[in-house]
């Protein structure tokens, strides 16, 4: 679909390059646009089901993104059609003191989804190497030491049978303005608001930077960064959708045999 979102493992990266407004050959969201994300989330519907049925595999989605780049959008247009018996969403905030006495993954490893289970995490291990470090908490050094130690990680749960997908969604300085003047501006959404959410918007360009770092150390074969433009929220959605529906495919769940000889059986 267009742009291509992948990051190629070892590839060095610049957001600059990745235009956050782009929608293929899309112009608005019209049927065809409501359709093809109809289409792609019947598939995730129904690839859920066997991948709950078959029980070998899980799936992790990792979103990742400034404040107002969509993250709780996608969850609510994108995740919302999956069956909540097998899919939940963890959202990462500023770690508790438990969370904090622990090393950065024990909290997430925990939330990580069982076999036949969807995760999806709203924020996730990636602030522990940008929030923190963009906040001056953590040297290049350590820095460096959590990414070997993420991509572990991130390899292990893959070796054990699950998949993990990271979309880092990617708005532009000017398209957050907007939507944090919007988010003032309407009381159903001003609870989002925290005045801290405009320090780290002073501090956009270090998130850039940031971003980009992590991503390129952390995007492997095993388990790759999308970058995915998203300054208009339907073709997100879209962009989304294909890439969930499209990794459940490669995944093939099976349905399971029947646990005994069924052919002979009568219901009375
Ligand atoms: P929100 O997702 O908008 O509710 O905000 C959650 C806040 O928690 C954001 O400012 C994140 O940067 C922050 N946060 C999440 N995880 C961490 C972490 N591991 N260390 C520091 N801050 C974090
Ligand atoms: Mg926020």
């Amino acid at each position: 679909m267009g742009q291509d979102t992948l990051v190629k493992p070892g590839a060095r990266i610049s957001l600059n390059d990745y235009d956050p407004g782009f929608c293929s050959g899309y112009h608005k969201r019209d049927t065809a646009v409501v359709d093809r994300l109809a289409a792609d989330l019947e598939t995730m519907r129904e690839l859920q089901e066997r991948l709950y049925a078959e029980g070998k595999q899980a799936l992790l989605i990792v979103l990742q993104g400034m404040d107002a780049s969509g993250k709780d959008g996608t969850v609510r247009h994108v995740m919302s059609g999956l069956n909540p018996q097998s899919c939940y969403v963890v959202s990462f905030k500023v770690p508790t003191p438990e969370e904090l006495s622990h090393d950065f993954l024990w909290r997430i490893h925990r939330r990580t989804p069982g076999k036949g289970e969807i995760a999806v995490f709203n924020r996730s291990h990636y602030e522990d190497v940008v929030a923190v470090r963009v906040r001056g908490l953590l040297s290049e050094k350590e820095c460096r030491r959590r990414y070997d130690q993420i991509n572990y990680f991130e390899q292990h749960l893959v070796a054990n049978g699950t998949r993990v997908v990271k979309l880092f969604l990617h708005i532009s300085a000017d398209e957050q303005k907007q939507r944090l003047e919007a988010r003032l501006r309407d009381p159903t959404k001003q609870w989002k608001f925290r005045p801290g959410d405009l320090d780290d918007r002073a501090r956009w360009n270090d998130y850039m930077r940031a971003y980009e770092d992590a991503i390129a150390a952390c995007s492997t074969d095993l388990a790759p960064w999308h970058i995915i433009p998203a300054n208009r929220k339907w073709y997100r959605n879209l962009v989304v959708a294909q890439i969930v529906a499209a990794t459940l495919h490669e995944m093939d769940p099976q349905w399971p045999k029947p646990r005994a000889d069924l052919s002979s059986l009568v219901i009375s």
